[in-house]
């Protein structure tokens, strides 16, 4: 759970660890301000995916399934600084799918965390084919990283891209091939 008390008591030290003045105008609202946006993006700490991912309609056909452009924001948990971009999703369904909304759900919910992008890919990943139990899933997140990008270690827009496959994805290149042929269109 959000400890509002804590997170407003951290914000006040940090800000006299970088030499501010807490109780100046301009910060004086801060701490609270910080502590009630970080119950809002750390919001999905306990999700695992289950609640979007529940509601599955039947369907005959196993057609691979693709929802690209999700947007997504995220925080970095080596910096505490966001990452953000987009999420694609594909999957092939065996017998169920979901409305098309409920994986951007999932996808906002695993975002909603301290995270590594890395891990965050498999999560969702992980999350698709425990609870809709397709066939596979595939899962591209391309992202920018302040916490790189701001401080100029990488150029600013640069994006970081990370990959997982499950199922019939993991083997199939095929199958693979198909996935980003479909991004690209
Ligand atoms: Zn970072």
């Amino acid at each position: 759970m959000i400890d509002q008390e804590k997170i407003r008591k951290a914000v006040r030290l940090l800000l006299e660890g970088i030499g501010e003045d807490p109780d100046r105008d301009g910060l004086a609202e801060t701490p609270d301000r910080v502590a009630r946006m970080y119950g809002e993006i750390f919001s999905g700490m306990d999700a695992d995916g289950s609640e979007p991912l529940a509601k599955v309609f039947r369907v005959d056909n196993s057609e691979m399934v693709l929802e690209k452009d999700i947007v997504f924001y995220s925080m970095c948990e080596h910096h505490m600084m966001p990452f953000y971009g987009k999420a694609h999703i594909a999957y092939v369904p065996d017998g169920k799918v979901v409305g098309l909304s409920k994986l951007a759900r999932t996808v906002e919910l695993f975002a909603a965390r301290l995270q590594l992008q890395e891990q965050m890919t498999g999560q969702i990943a992980d999350a698709v084919m425990r609870f809709l139990k397709p066939r596979g899933v595939m899962v591209v997140l391309e992202a920018e990283h302040l916490c790189m990008t701001m401080r100029g270690v990488k150029k600013p827009g640069s994006r970081t891209v990370s990959i997982a496959a499950r199922g019939v994805f993991e083997e199939n290149t095929g199958l693979q091939n198909r996935f980003f042929q479909m991004l690209q269109s």
